[in-house]
Order: C-alpha cells, then sequence, then structure tokens
C-alpha cells in the first residue's frame, strides 16, 4: 500500500460500495477509507426485513465480512457520519474530533425523499385528515 491520504468514500450504502471496489479495480495500492455512520459495513437493503423481523442477525446481511475490506487495503471507520468537510484543505472532520485527510473524495450519502409541503401531512397520518375536510 502507498502511504498518503488516499480515497475516502463518505457513506457506505451501494454507491459508496461501489465506487470503492471500482475505484480498488483500476489501483491496487492506494489507501481506501470508508466512512459510515451505521454499525454496519455495506449491507443488504433488500434483506433488512429479515432482520427487522427477527429471522436473521444483522451481520447476516452485510455484503462483506472485515477481513474482505482489510484484504484489499480498505479502512472502515463506522458509527461516524463526517461532520465538518473542508474542500480547500483536503480533509474532513468526525464527531470524535478525528481530522481525516484525503486526495480524493466521494461523497454518497444517499438522499432523503422530498416531503411536498401539504399542511399536516407529517403530524400523524390518519387523524390529520379530518383537519382538511370542510
Ligand atoms: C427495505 C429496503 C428495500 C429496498 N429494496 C430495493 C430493491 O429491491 N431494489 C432497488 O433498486 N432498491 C431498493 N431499495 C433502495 C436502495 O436500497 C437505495 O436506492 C440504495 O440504498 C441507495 O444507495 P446509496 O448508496 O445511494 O444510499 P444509501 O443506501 O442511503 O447509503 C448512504 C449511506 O451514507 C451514510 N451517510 C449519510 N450521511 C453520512 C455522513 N455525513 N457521514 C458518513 N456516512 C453518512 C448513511 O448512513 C448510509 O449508510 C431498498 C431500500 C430499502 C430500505
Amino acid at each position: 500500500m502507498s502511504s498518503g491520504p488516499g480515497v475516502v468514500v463518505i457513506g457506505h450504502g451501494p454507491a459508496g460500495a461501489a465506487a470503492a471496489n471500482a475505484f480498488r479495480e483500476q489501483d491496487a495500492h492506494t489507501p481506501i477509507t470508508i466512512i459510515s455512520g451505521e454499525e454496519l459495513s455495506c449491507y443488504s437493503r433488500p434483506r433488512l426485513p429479515e432482520v427487522v423481523s427477527g429471522k436473521v442477525a444483522p451481520e447476516a446481511i452485510r455484503l462483506h465480512p472485515d477481513e474482505w475490506y482489510a484484504g484489499r487495503g480498505m479502512k472502515l471507520s463506522l458509527c461516524q457520519n463526517a461532520v465538518k468537510l473542508d474542500t480547500a484543505g483536503h480533509r474532513l472532520e468526525l464527531p470524535n474530533g478525528e481530522i481525516i485527510f484525503y486526495t480524493k473524495l466521494v461523497i454518497a450519502t444517499g438522499a432523503l425523499p422530498v416531503q411536498p409541503p401539504i399542511a399536516c401531512l407529517w403530524n400523524g397520518c390518519m387523524c390529520c385528515v379530518p383537519c382538511r375536510m370542510p
């Protein structure tokens, strides 16, 4: 592995995982650090119902075990969201104050659905319906 800050990927959903894997296929040496606010490294979202219903443990739906990442020079930094980004200084900050430097950065933090601006819609489901009736 070469020294230096290397590639940092923020977010370890399918997009972050694909970006890290694709980079590694092109470059076997540059260190890759993956930062995720979640406890688990990338897992199958479609299999989440199996965990919620208690059929399998969360570990069972991970795409790869820790050794898989270690063997590919990918360092996992889990349970911490990136909270501050300094693009001029090529560095980001974690909640514990740790500073991580990067040469290349991938932001793969997913998205939130847009909530339509309908009054009362998000204040408790059906009980709001009568509010909108004449
Ligand atoms: C139950 C379920 C079933 C699904 N089934 C399907 C399906 O069958 N087919 C399909 O195409 N899609 C399916 N989807 C949707 C699919 O999972 C999403 O489209 C996909 O996960 C989006 O990938 P992503 O990497 O862009 O974002 P995400 O999966 O949302 O990943 C983003 C990651 O970034 C992390 N993050 C966010 N902010 C920060 C930060 N500041 N610092 C560090 N980490 C951060 C988040 O914690 C998250 O882990 C399903 C989703 C769910 C929940």
